[in-house]
C-alpha cells in the first residue's frame, strides 16, 4: 500500500531560492515529495494522512556538511576520543546523532572516523535501528603520520595514500577526507603548513575521481590550502586563514568552502574541551580574531559556501547564526544550510530542496528565521524520508 501524507504549511521555504509561499501544501508518497504548491491550487488524495503545520515555518531538512559522529568537543581531547574502543564510540554516536536529528539535521556528512564506525552506523540508521540523519561517510581520514587529525590510521607517500583511499572505498566510503594542513585542536600542528606533498594530494584526488567521487580537504590556509585547490579537491573545510587570493582560487576552481564556526566560537566547543591546554586555547583566540576579521569579506566574495557543526551536535542553528553575524542575509544562510550543503555534498538530486522527486526531508520551525535567524533553535518537527521523528530529545543537555 502506498503511504500518502499531506503537510499543511503556514509558511513554506522550499530552498530553491524563490519567495516563500504562505498557506502551502506538500504531498509525500512513500518517502518522496510528489507535489508542492499553494493549498488552494494543489489537490491531494482523500486517503492521505494530514500533518498540520499551519502555524509553522516549513523548510528542507538541514545538511550538516562536516561533522564526526563519535566526538563531543566539549569533553576535550578529540583525537583521544577517536582512539577509544569502537563500542564506546558507537554509543556516543547514537546520542550525538539523536541530538543532530532533533535539531533538524536530516543529512550529515561524516568527515573521518576510525574503525569504519560510520559505515556501521550509516547502515543502522538506514535500517531504522537507531534514529539519526542520513550519513555520508568518509571512513578513515587520510592524514600523514605526523599530521593533524591522526588518531589510529595514517598514510604516507603516494602508494600509501592510494592504498588507503582504495581501502576506504572498498569499505563503503562515500567521499575521501584528506588533512592538507594543521588544525586548531592539536597543539603541535601549524594551521598553514602543508601536511602532504602535491603528489600525495594528487594521488588521493585521482583515486577518488576514478571511483566516481571526490576529495574534501581539511585546510585552514597557506601552502596546504593552495596545493589542495590546485590538485582538484572539491571542498575546503574550515578555511580559517584563507586570504583573498585563496578565495579567488576557490572561486576559480569552483570549490566549496565548508564553514565550521561553532566549534571555534561556541563556549562549549574547543574553548571548553581544551581549557586546560594553554597552547590550544591560544590558537582558539588567535583563530577567532582572524576569522572575525576576514569572514565577512570571504562570505561576501561570491565563493560558494555550506556549513558544518564539526561535532557540535545539534548546533546547526548556531552555525547559521554565525553566518548572519558575519553579514550573510538570513535567506542566504538558510540556503547554505539546505540546498548549498546538498550541492557541496553532491546529494542535491536527492535532498536540499522541497521539490517533487526529492526525498521527504522536511523540518518545521516556530517563528520566522528570515527575520530572526535564532528561530532555527526552535525546530519542533522533523521528517526524514517521509518518517516523522518525535520525542527525540532525551536528557536535557546544558
Ligand atoms: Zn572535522
Amino acid at each position: 500500500m502506498t503511504a500518502r501524507q499531506v503537510i499543511r504549511c503556514g509558511t513554506l521555504f522550499d530552498g530553491t531560492g524563490g519567495d516563500v509561499v504562505r498557506d502551502a501544501v506538500i504531498l509525500v508518497e512513500d518517502g518522496r515529495i510528489t507535489a508542492v504548491g499553494p493549498a488552494g491550487r494543489t489537490a491531494w488524495p482523500p486517503d492521505a494522512a494530514v500533518i498540520d503545520l499551519g502555524r509553522r515555518f516549513v523548510m528542507p531538512g538541514l545538511i550538516d556538511a562536516h561533522s564526526h559522529i563519535s566526538i563531543v568537543p566539549g569533553q576535550g581531547d578529540q583525537i583521544g576520543q577517536l582512539r577509544e574502543p569502537p563500542v564506546r564510540q558507537a554509543l556516543r554516536a547514537v546520542a550525538n546523532l539523536r541530538r543532530d536529528l532533533a535539531a533538524g539535521t536530516t543529512t550529515l556528512r561524516v568527515m573521518a572516523e576510525e574503525h569504519f564506525l560510520d559505515i556501521d552506523v550509516r547502515e543502522a540508521i538506514a535500517a531504522g535501528t537507531i534514529p539519526g540523519p542520513r550519513l555520508l561517510c568518509a571512513t578513515r581520514g587520510i592524514t600523514a603520520s605526523n599530521g593533524h587529525g591522526r588518531a589510529l590510521s595514517s598514510f604516507d607517500g603516494v602508494d600509501g595514500i592510494r592504498r588507503g583511499v582504495r581501502e576506504n572505498l572498498q569499505h563503503g566510503a562515500d567521499h575521501i577526507k584528506i588533512f592538507a594542513t594543521g588544525g586548531v585542536s592539536s597543539a603541535s600542528t601549524n594551521l598553514q603548513a602543508a601536511g602532504y606533498s602535491r603528489e600525495e594530494i594528487r594521488a588521493a584526488v585521482e583515486e577518488a575521481e576514478r571511483a566516481g567521487t571526490y576529495v574534501a580537504a581539511h585546510a585552514h590556509g597557506g601552502l596546504g590550502l593552495r596545493l589542495a585547490l590546485e590538485e582538484g579537491v572539491a571542498t575546503i573545510e574550515h578555511g580559517a586563514l584563507a586570504t583573498d587570493d585563496d578565495v579567488a582560487l576557490m572561486i576559480d576552481r569552483r570549490a566549496w568552502l565548508v564553514c565550521t564556526l561553532s566549534i571555534l566560537f561556541h563556549p562549549t566547543g574547543i574553548e571548553q574541551g581544551d581549557r586546560s591546554r594553554p597552547a590550544i586555547i591560544e590558537k582558539v583566540h588567535r583563530a577567532r580574531q582572524i576569522v572575525s576579521a576576514n569572514f565577512p569579506r570571504v562570505l561576501g566574495s561570491g565563493v560558494r559556501f555550506a556549513v558544518g557543526t564539526d561535532s557540535m551536535h545539534g548546533l546547526m542553528a548556531y552555525e547559521l547564526e554565525m553566518l548572519v553575524r558575519f553579514g550573510v542575509a538570513p535567506r542566504e544562510a538558510l540556503l547554505a544550510g539546505t540546498r548549498g550543503g546538498a550541492e557541496a555534498c553532491r546529494v542535491s538530486s536527492e535532498t536540499g530542496t522541497l521539490t517533487p522527486g526529492k526525498r521527504a526531508d522536511i523540518i518545521a520551525v516556530e517563528g520566522d528565521p528570515l527575520t530572526d535567524i535564532a528561530a532555527m533553535r526552535r525546530v519542533d518537527f522533523v521528517m526524514r524520508d517521509g518518517v516523522v521523528y518525535d520525542r527525540l530529545l532525551g536528557r536535557n543537555e546544558p
